[in-house]
């Protein structure tokens, strides 16, 4: 993953201010700034950003789910070790995606936003 260059999506991705690649995009763990502290971007749009969280926890279930019937499938396994390997596993799944994913949205919305201003003037 490139830093600073590439697209606002994929500065978003990387926890980067869309507009210029410097200023962090993230005021705590899962907390937008509200300004990028480099360029002064605003990052929290003024109706609230997108909150991606349904849609992680939506597909980290049904990975995690898949796995489990291939493994229970092919290894029986039984119910205390799934509960003990799966259950973490989404957990630290849908943490770990929440920040890109939702760096990725910033990003994106930056984009359609900043097309939607230059088509205005
Ligand atoms: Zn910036």
């Amino acid at each position: 993953m490139s830093a600073g260059g590439g697209s606002a999506a994929g500065r978003g991705l990387a926890g980067r201010c869309p507009a210029c690649g410097q200023g962090r995009l993230f005021d705590g763990f899962i907390r937008l700034a509200p300004r990028c502290s480099v360029c002064g971007t605003e990052l929290a749009p003024p109706g609230g950003a997108e909150d991606p969280f349904a849609l992680i926890v939506l597909a980290v279930g049904i990975l995690v789910v898949g796995a489990a019937l291939v493994v229970e499938i092919r290894y029986a396994w039984p119910i205390w070790l799934h509960l003990v390997v799966w259950l973490p596993l989404a957990l630290g799944l849908c943490l770990a995606l929440l920040r890109p994913t939702r760096g990725l949205l910033v990003g994106i919305q930056y984009r359609v936003r900043g097309a939607g201003a230059r088509d205005r003037r």
